[in-house]
């Protein structure tokens, strides 16, 4: 594993970009500055600040949610061809601005460039694909079984949105929200994390740019989330609350949202089982198993957390993926090679270290990696991890880092058992050269999306989402226009 020397000092291209990127609260179409102490972005390579900027209080909050309120009117009357063509012009324009943007990802959430402009084609297909779906939004009508009269079912945008994104996909998950709820004809409130909000600034300028009217679309980073949030779900005028983030955080917003039954969508927490099984092609088995464990640093909902390996080709895969995560390359992301860049922060760190001695602990061994190399930022060691045992940590709950932990089975329905043991429900990932196992795998593991022979499966045209406690409703596809419009049936009597 090679460590690559970590840059220390802003190049002049990364601090003309940062200078670029708007420091202030957008409401109601205005950049304003913060009244109290402003939030401070570090760069996770190299745990230095980045730049500063302003932070929302409650109060702040309330004004953008009086912004989206102001504006939902008007947004809703404009004609969806509209919509669609400025969602469109906001593809073009992160087309255009895509280098930017993937260097502004890297910069304060860490991933490797290459990752941060595949996040930019990713996140752009948002835009692009409900800006196509603004005009498509329709209803039906019928007689009604009696004879009666006409039955007219028609959608309507939901209004106000709040939308509460993470930090380990900056664009994406702003762009999977956003673009649906604009085409419906919603307004929104977007809170992004507090530890990468640039992105989102940047985006809204983009927006604006783009010519999304003022009070349609407004940012609040706040470094007090709960503060900043309760009062916007507690008001009336909100009528849906988008999450993406952690089970906990989620299971408590369903809480407040319960109170004034508000629509929500719940994207949560993941525990991805990815079963291997004697008749895999293990060439695309590790293949697959590189992407989807170490794609964004294993920071992603969608990463695999448990390698469920059957017993006949456990040390083969093992030494595979061992020899694959040899050659990967640790370092800043903006650097030539880098394959593996920083965690998100020093936390992230300590709970990597945490799981590997839990499972060495109880009997796992370390084929590599497995701790954190000196320096500066964020770092931790790729890890490949064998005989882990049944109880550890790392099985149970979402590792959200570089390691990779595989146990074994002998049969089928021992693999099944295995992959559905997990209170989460997001994805499966199965590799078999047999076509029926390949079905009944897609029919047995219990989760809102599946991987059969492939590592990625993420798309715009593809409803995202989970089961269990990994959370409710689907982003982009058909489906996820759905989540931001309410359906409205009239009786016209004959
Ligand atoms: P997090 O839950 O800590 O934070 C997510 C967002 O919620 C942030 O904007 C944060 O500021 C905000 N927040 C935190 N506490 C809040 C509160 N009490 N009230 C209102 N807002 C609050 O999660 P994270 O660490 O940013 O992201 C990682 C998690 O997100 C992982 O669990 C990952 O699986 C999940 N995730 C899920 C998906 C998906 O689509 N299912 C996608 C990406 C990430």
């Amino acid at each position: 594993m090679t460590i690559v020397d970590t840059v220390t000092e802003l190049s002049a291209r990364e601090t003309d970009l940062l200078d670029r990127v708007p420091d202030g609260l957008f409401i109601l179409g205005n950049w304003e500055a913060g009244t109290r102490e402003p939030i401070e972005v570090q760069d996770p390579a190299t745990g230095r600040v980045i730049k500063r900027i302003a932070n929302a209080t409650p109060e702040d909050g309330m004004r953008a949610l009086d912004a989206a309120a102001a504006a939902a009117d008007a947004w809703a009357a404009t004609p969806p061809r509209v919509r669609g063509e400025i969602l469109r012009r906001a593809f073009d324009l992160l087309q255009e601005r895509r280098e930017d943007f993937a260097l502004l990802m890297t910069l304060e959430m860490g991933k490797p460039l290459a990752e941060a402009n595949g996040e930019v084609t990713y996140g752009g297909e948002f835009l692009r694909w409900f800006s196509e779906e603004a005009v498509r939004i329709s209803g039906r009508f019928g007689q009604s079984p009696e004879g009666t009269g006409t039955m007219v079912v028609t959608q309507r945008p939901v209004g106000p949105c709040f939308l509460i994104t993470p930090w380990n996909f900056p664009l994406a998950m702003a762009t999977r929200k956003i673009a649906p709820a604009l085409a419906a004809g919603c307004t929104v409130v977007v809170k992004p994390a507090e530890l990468t909000p640039l992105t989102t600034l940047f985006f809204a300028q983009l927006l604006a740019d783009a010519g999304v009217p003022a009070g349609v679309v407004n940012v609040v980073q706040t470094s007090t989330a709960r503060d900043v949030s309760s009062p916007i779900i507690a008001d009336p005028r909100l009528r849906k609350l988008s999450f993406t983030g952690s089970t906990p955080v989620g299971r408590s917003l369903l809480a407040q949202a319960g109170q004034n039954v508000l629509r929500t969508s719940m994207e949560l927490g993941g525990n991805a089982p990815f079963v291997v099984f004697e008749d895999a092609d293990l060439d695309k088995a590790v293949d697959g198993a590189m992407l989807a464990k170490f794609r964004n640093i294993g920071q992603a909902c969608t990463a695999a957390n448990r390698f469920i390996v059957h017993e006949a080709v456990a040390d083969e895969f093992a030494r595979r993926v061992t020899e694959r995560v040899q050659a990967l390359r640790i370092g800043r992301g903006t650097e030539d090679g880098v394959t593996i860049g920083p965690l998100i922060d020093d936390r992230a760190v300590a709970s990597m270290a945490a799981l590997v001695e839990d499972a060495v602990s109880r009997g796992a061994r370390v084929l590599t990696g497995g701790s954190a190399p000196e320096g500066d930022g964020y770092f931790f060691e790729p890890t490949v991890l064998v005989d882990v045992q049944p109880g550890s940590d790392i099985l149970r709950e979402e590792i959200f880092g570089p390691i990779l932990a595989i146990t074994t089975f002998s049969t089928e329905d021992e693999a099944v058992a295995a992959a559905n043991d997990t209170e989460y429900g997001l994805i499966g990932y199965a590799f078999t050269q047999d076509l029926a196992r390949g079905q009944r795998m897609i029919d047995r593991i219990d989760t809102g999306m599946m991987g059969l022979n492939t590592g990625l499966v993420s798309n715009a045209a593809a409803p995202f989402g989970g089961v269990k406690q990994s959370g409710l409703g689907r982003e982009g596809g058909l489906e996820g226009i759905q989540e931001y419009l309410s359906t409205k049936y009239t009786l016209i009597p004959a």
